[in-house]
Parts: C-alpha cells; structure tokens; sequence
C-alpha cells in the first residue's frame, strides 16, 4: 500500500492532517506547501496514480535554471494532503506550520513512470505560482544514503528568471489559499496536541465576562495582584525549550553534570 509509511508516522488522533481514502487514480493536480518545521522547506507534491509523490525543496524552487536545488524524495502522500494548510502541534512528526504556496495541475514530459524510476523526471506545472518546464535530476546514491536525493532544478523557457530578477518565495511568501504567510500561521496556538487533542481556541471576551465560577479558588492570588480585572487564562503556553550553547554558564550558582543519552552516572 502506498500510503503505508505516511500513515505509520502519525497519529491520526492527535493531528488534523488527512488519513487518505479513496484515491483517485486519474488526478494531475500538483502542491507546493510551505513548511516550518524543525527547519523550513518547500513540499513539492505531483499526484501520480492516487497519491502525491512528494519531496522537501530544503531551499525552495528556483525560476533561475542555473539554480540547482536539493529535493529529498518523502513518503508518499494523500491526494488530500494537497488541500491542508494549517498547524501540527509541536512534538508532532513535522511539527510545524503548513501553507499551501502553490497549486495546479502537472503533466509529464514522456513517461513519468520511467523517470520517476530512473530520473531525471521532466514536466510541466501548471501553478499559480510557478510555470512551465521543470526538471527533477537524480542524484547517484552515496553509500548508507537512506534517502533518494534528487535536484529541482527550473528549465529554460519564457517563465525562467535570470539571476538578478526577483526571488518568486520573496516575491509571493503567501498562501494561494488564504493569503496568509507562514508567520500568521505561526503566531496562533496549534490546534491540535499529542497530549490532549483538540485544542479549543481561546475566547477572552467570554472567560472577562463571567468571573465568578472559579473567583474563589483564585480569591488569595488576585488579592495581591492589582486592582484591575482578572485576566482570563490563557489557552496555551508555550512550554520553555532547552537552548544550544557553545560553552556552560559559569559561576558558584550552577551545577553541571554529564548526561549520556538516558542515563545518568
Ligand atoms: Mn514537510
């Protein structure tokens, strides 16, 4: 089954991402989805006999054809997947925000099957953002490599750029669907947790209105604070995150210790 290791990496109570279901065999639609997780990338997705083989542009295409960008073929994806744009709680198998930067329709150039097997894959895509030729090059395998790495690179027709014009992820940062930046995705409390699920968005307006179930437990607390209203609890806080450092703070106040992956002597 295609979608075997899509599926095996998530889980499903805990994210809003799409399972998969009936595919349809005959789709050419093509996403490009704009990544924030553990480093930002560009999800290239072309739909191919039901699902969307995918791989993440670490640095985004390029119009210019003398730019060559790394492409790291993923597990396949659902033809719905094309269509999410929104938050993957942290903690999560690409926890991140998503937005749909592109989208449309693709057509090989030749046989797809064949140079998906053995590169290089040529096409046309038929975006908003991006159009005409484009190329994926298979790079030879190095030993160990687990991944199959690929080069996106842009081919030289009438919507190829030179060097010096305009950057397109510069030029449209925004989602083709809601219009949004990645930002703006960002600055808003996930809507899902590994945790606890569903996550209801926060209503301030409601939780001022009506102090008083709860008022008592709080009763010690809002004594010392100011004479100002409660604030309403927020919906989530961000949990503080270890930080990477080159050296250890110094002085009499810290205690160090060596930690060996799970254990500690
Ligand atoms: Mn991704």
């Amino acid at each position: 089954m295609a979608l075997e290791a899509y599926r095996k990496k998530r889980n499903f109570a805990a994210t809003a991402e799409p399972k998969g279901a009936a595919p349809d065999a005959g789709s050419d639609i093509f996403v490009v989805q704009k990544h924030d997780a553990t480093r930002l990338h560009y999800d290239l997705r072309l739909a191919l006999d039901g699902v969307l083989k995918s791989w993440a542009v670490t640095r985004g295409p390029s119009l210019n054809p003398g730019e060559k960008r790394l492409a790291v073929e993923v597990e396949d994806h659902p033809l719905e997947y094309a269509n999410f744009e929104g938050t993957i709680a942290k903690g999560e198998y690409g926890g991140g925000a998503v937005i749909v930067w592109d989208n449309g329709t693709w057509a090989p150039v030749g046989d797809a099957h064949r140079g998906l097997k053995k590169g290089p894959l040529e096409f046309e895509l038929y975006g908003q953002k991006l159009h005409g030729r484009w190329h994926l090059v298979r790079m030879h395998g190095t030993p160990g490599e687990r991944r199959e790495i690929w080069l996106l690179i842009k081919g030289d027709d009438e919507f190829a750029r030179a060097a010096d014009e305009a950057d397109i992820l510069e030029e449209r940062p925004e989602s083709i669907s809601t219009g949004r930046t990645i930002d703006q995705l960002e600055g808003e409390a996930p809507g899902w947790s590994s945790k606890t699920g569903k996550i209801e968005k926060p209503n301030g307006a409601a939780a001022a209105a009506k102090p008083k179930s709860g008022a008592d437990a709080r009763k010690g607390a809002s004594k010392a604070a100011s004479k100002g209203p409660q604030a309403p609890l927020p919906g989530f806080v961000e949990p503080m995150l270890a930080t990477l450092t080159k050296s250890p703070p110094t002085g009499d106040r810290w205690l160090h210790e060596i930690k060996f992956d799970g254990y500690r002597l």
